[in-house]
């Protein structure tokens, strides 16, 4: 590790996390809710997985913190359970760097399972990004250097975070990073099936490899997710865009993007080495922090963790960014394993209408495999123009088209064009299933 970096914390320090604390959760004389000494206050955000309050000690009330609530009950089986477990885990035995964010305790009641974090009250950084463009190259900088250090000392301590992406880029009140979620980072590679992803959002964070659905290796791909938010930082807007998803992955395989003119000739080869498409070839992030550009960024900030100013400016971001009112950032896990969007109330709509699969096969043999299951549970199945099947059963009628990215590689789509209210889930759930069949190698 440079020796300008933030001094690491082996994990032989860390004390093991207790058990949560059972807790009661009563209501205050005014109303309010009371989960052991906190009090709950509003709404901080939501993601796939569970909601996130700002909440104030009963004892004290400056100590403010964040408690992530997840449902027990509205998982369907326990494959919740080994999330929570890699998320509190994960960020327990790195929370001693400053810009990972702190789990301080877990509580739960029999239903719920609560996580009390440091409260990030500056909230996402992609959120000042929106609101006010793309930043000066000293400010994205400084937040860079700040994500690179974090996810550097993740990756020596032997985790990957592997969900690098704007919502999990916080900022405290002083305006510090902290890299947030860990939730999927400790999770083992066992999705190397060939059969990786079903994707609601588009995947503009994600490594080539990565979509793929072959193994990878997480520090790679945390690297070329730095790359793409290091070019975010500084163009103020995403590199691979297109409004067509095949033509994304396409962008993202051939690592396809252009420079805006403004962009330094260091930073655009950082960015570069980042977003190099071959896993083998790319940029470590150890390799990012030896370069000139970072090192006097580095050192400045080990020096000192002094207030950031605030040195957003510059025009708006590109429309594109914000999509039919949804945040263009909002991606959905990629992989099918934790897609669980639709086990819970009120969870994107648009994952029972159409869902994304990715596989290395060639397009024929995923097609005609497409055909037998949908055969197989009871679908009449036509056959469109190449890669395209339509499927029909009662009143529920898919499309399922299936292009060819790279060679073999093939992005899938299924969508409910008719009949969405009576698709049950155990349908989709069996077609899934049979689908998902498909593409185990
Ligand atoms: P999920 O694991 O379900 O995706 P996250 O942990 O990413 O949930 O939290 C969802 C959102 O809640 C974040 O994108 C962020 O806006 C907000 N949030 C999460 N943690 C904090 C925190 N510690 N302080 C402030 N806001 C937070
Ligand atoms: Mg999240």
């Amino acid at each position: 590790m440079p020796s300008v970096a933030p001094p690491p914390f082996p994990p032989s320090q860390q004390a093991p996390l207790p058990p949560p604390i059972r807790i009661t959760r009563t209501k205050t004389p005014t109303g309010g809710i009371l989960l052991g000494k906190y009090q709950l206050g509003r709404l901080l955000g939501h993601g796939s997985f569970a909601k996130v309050h700002e909440a104030t000690s009963i004892d004290d009330s400056s100590n403010v913190v964040a408690i992530k609530i997840i449902d027990k009950t509205k998982t369907v089986d326990a494959a919740m359970e080994p999330r929570i477990i890699s998320e509190v885990s994960a960020m327990r035995l790195l929370q001693h760097h400053p810009n990972i964010l702190k789990i301080h305790e877990v509580m739960a009641t029999r239903t719920k399972i609560y996580l009390v974090m440091e409260f990030a009250s500056g909230g996402e950084l992609f959120a000042k990004l929106l609101r006010r463009g793309k930043l000066t190259e000293t400010t994205a900088r400084k937040y860079f250097t700040q994500l690179v250090s974090a996810l550097h000392f993740c990756h020596q301590n032997g985790v990957a975070h592997r969900d690098v992406k704007p919502q999990n880029i916080l900022l405290d009140q002083n305006g510090i990073l902290k890299v947030s979620d860990f939730g999927l980072s400790a999770l083992p590679e066992h999705l190397n099936n060939g059969f990786l992803h079903t994707a609601c959002g588009t995947p503009v964070y994600a490594a080539p490899e990565v979509l793929r659905g072959k193994g990878y290796d997480g520090s790679k791909a945390d690297a070329w997710s730095c790359g793409v938010i290091l070019f975010v930082l500084l163009a103020g807007k995403l590199p691979f865009d297109d409004s067509n998803l095949v033509g994304m992955y396409k962008k993202i395989h051939r690592s396809e993007f252009e420079f805006p003119t403004w962009i330094s000739n260091p930073a655009k080869a950082i960015i570069r080495q980042l977003l190099d498409p071959n896993p083998d070839t790319r940029m470590s992030l150890m390799k990012v922090m030896e370069t000139p550009w970072l090192k006097r960024s580095l050192a400045a900030y080990a020096s000192s963790n002094k207030k950031q100013d605030s040195l957003l400016h510059g025009r708006k971001l590109k429309h594109e960014m914000v999509c039919n009112g949804v945040n263009a950032f909002d991606i959905i896990s990629l992989s099918s394993g934790l897609d669980l969007s639709g086990l819970f109330e009120g969870g994107n709509e648009v994952c029972r209408k159409e869902k994304r699969y990715t596989t290395t096969m060639e397009l024929e043999g995923v097609m005609e495999r497409v055909k037998e299951t949908g055969e197989r549970l009871g679908y009449r199945v036509e056959k469109g123009k190449r890669g395209v099947l339509g499927l029909g059963k009662g009143r529920v009628v898919l499309t399922v088209e299936g292009v060819e990215i790279a060679e073999l590689f093939v992005l899938v789509e299924v969508k409910v064009v008719e009949g969405t209210a009576e698709l049950e889930e155990g349908q989709w759930l069996d077609l899934e299933a049979g689908i998902g069949d498909i593409f185990v190698s």
